[in-house]
């Protein structure tokens, strides 16, 4: 290249800068979504690791100490009671219930995910008919699911069949019991297909369970339109519930009577208070409990699920896709060529809420993007993982963290 082209080339990297910077400035302005970043608590750093831990909703500390020193403090044994504590399960359910597409009374939130696949899993080989002895579970999972999986099998007397989304139509067959698929794969940002793959597995009589870790608050996940058997998710990724915030499980309603939980503790019994030595599950969501509710966090996570009030998850969802979209736009301008290579499925249908890059030296550069205020994650080996949470990620913070990616790449040879 000459001189002359050398400046030619410059320039013209400048404008495609400058180019973008305006867009992102009109895409802020016409957010309808933009006013909800003040309900959280954040700073001069863009945050792209909300699909790790969610951002603290500004809420959230007040109800902390409210719950700690009124409602422990002073009211003590009465707030099992006056305050709502007992009921927080299912009343906290409800809240998340119309985030996943799930009427009220088929959600119950405690405990982890990991127990709430244990207990979701188990439950669907139990209501699964007699001489089905197969499990089959996404093999790209986030590994904790594939280990409850294994140990469930072995428990229920099941073999376990690890393969790809893709491939569950083409195995199941009259010895499925059940399937745990999650929606969002953790890794890539692949969105798999829940209504055609739950299709499937019902056809072949099987029951389906889904995790939602991943697409729970950032799109629609319609359990109850697509007859969902059961699913589970975590509350500190896109629904901010905080640090080891608790899971939930839904049981779809006719299928309740005939979930047999693995873990029946009294939290679960028709009369808990009864102090019966025999166990009868309680009906509906409740009989997903185990034993007492985590109440601070449960309470925390209470108070984070108000930034939803007049949210809608199809709004939050077309700017998820915008955001994305720009944010592979932006790298591709910015990004020395041939440096990044992305893994997020092009096609929307098929993308959750996170870009995946595949990068050389991907440990290093993540933590040089860190320092530099821009905060992704990085997955080993290969991943740079940038996670798109629309209630406070905007358009300038996208343009922002892919400049910065760009001159961090150019500083690292890979
Ligand atoms: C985040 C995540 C989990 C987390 O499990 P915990 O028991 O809450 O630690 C489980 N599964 C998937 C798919 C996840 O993305």
């Amino acid at each position: 290249m000459s001189e002359h082209e050398h400046v030619q080339e410059h320039e013209h990297v400048q404008e495609h800068e400058r180019e973008l910077a305006v867009r992102a400035g009109e895409l802020d302005a016409s957010d309808e979504l933009a006013g909800v970043r003040k309900q959280f608590v954040l700073d001069e750093v863009v945050y792209l690791d909300g699909n790790s831990l969610g951002a603290l909703p500004a809420a959230v500390p007040g109800r902390v100490d409210d719950v700690v020193r009124r409602q422990w403090g002073s009211l003590r044994i009465r707030s099992w009671d006056e305050s709502g504590w007992w009921t927080a399960p299912e009343r906290i359910g409800d809240r998340i219930a119309p985030l996943v597409g799930a009427a009220a009374g088929q959600i119950v939130v405690g405990d982890s995910t990991s127990v709430n696949v244990f207990k979701a899993l188990v439950g669907a080989v139990r209501m699964a008919g007699e001489g089905r002895d197969e499990i089959l579970v996404d093999a790209t999972t986030f590994p904790t699911d594939g280990y409850i999986a294994e140990s469930a099998a072995r428990m229920t007397g099941c073999a376990l069949r690890p393969l790809a989304p893709a491939e569950v139509p083409g195995a199941l067959s009259g010895r499925t019991a059940a399937v745990l698929l999650n929606h969002v794969d953790y890794r890539t940002g692949r969105l798999h297909d829940l209504p055609s793959l739950t299709a499937a597995v019902h056809a072949a009589g099987a029951v389906a369970v889904w995790d939602l870790c991943h697409s729970a608050g950032a799109l629609p996940v319609g359990l109850d339109e697509h007859g969902v058997d059961l699913a589970v998710g975590c509350t500190y990724k896109y629904l901010n519930g905080g640090p080891g915030s608790p899971a939930y499980l839904y049981v779809r309603r006719d299928l309740q009577d005939r979930f047999d939980s693995p873990l029946p503790g009294w939290n679960s019994h028709a009369e808990p208070f009864g102090m019966r030595s025999e166990y009868e599950p309680a009906s509906g969501a409740l009989r997903g409990r185990v034993g007492t509710p985590d109440i601070l966090s449960m309470l925390a996570l209470e108070a984070a699920l108000e930034v939803w009030d007049g949210v809608s998850i199809e709004a939050v969802r077309a700017k998820s896709l915008a955001l994305t979209d720009f944010f592979l736009e932006c790298v591709r301008a910015y990004a020395p060529a041939g440096r990044v290579e992305s893994l997020t499925p092009p096609a929307h249908q098929e993308r959750g809420s996170q870009v995946a890059l595949r990068c050389g030296d991907a440990g290093d550069v993540m933590k040089s993007l860190i320092g530099r205020g821009v905060v992704g994650d990085f997955r080993h080996p290969d991943v740079l993982r940038f996670g798109f949470t629309p209630l406070y990620v905007g358009f300038g913070d996208v343009e922002r963290a892919a400049r910065v990616l760009g001159e961090t790449l150019a500083e690292h040879a890979g």
